[in-house]
């Protein structure tokens, strides 16, 4: 019989949080193992305040895939419907997606927050009211 030479596998330790990012994809429409990634990752809407589940957020692309934005998680997050519209169309709104997953959102009077993805976060950042108070009423509401 073999002896036991069975090394510990301790290279996780150095990932950092959870498992890394799945591989990217060419196409527009991130994968399924990048969407539960990004739900594990970002656990809920990522403007800054909001709550909603991942299960009602979109995928967005922070550079936009027409502009050459890869179907990376780097370069995605959750936006929930409503942010998601308010990031494509409302003018003077920033987002920026930083390549470790933080996102800086930026609103029309300047005041810019920028927060961590919360599944990668022990330590939560209380919600900023102000975020919402600014935020336009949604043109398309259904
Ligand atoms: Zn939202």
């Amino acid at each position: 019989a073999a002896s036991s030479q069975a090394t510990p596998t301790d290279e996780r330790l150095d990932t950092g949080p959870g498992l890394g990012p799945p591989a990217p994809t060419t196409a527009y429409e991130p994968t399924a193992t990048q969407r539960r990634f990004l739900h594990v990752r970002d656990r809920h809407c990522r403007m800054p305040g909001c709550r909603r589940r991942p299960g009602r957020c979109d995928i967005d692309h922070a550079i936009a895939h027409a502009d050459g934005g890869p179907t990376d998680c780097w370069n995605l997050c959750c936006l929930c419907r409503r942010h998601h519209r308010i990031k494509t169309f409302a003018r003077g709104w920033s987002f920026t997606l930083h390549p470790d997953g933080r996102l800086t959102v930026r609103t029309p009077s300047g005041v810019s927050r920028t927060t961590r993805p919360p599944g990668w976060s022990h330590d939560p950042e209380p919600d900023p009211p102000w975020l919402d108070e600014e935020a336009p009423p949604d043109p398309l509401s259904d």
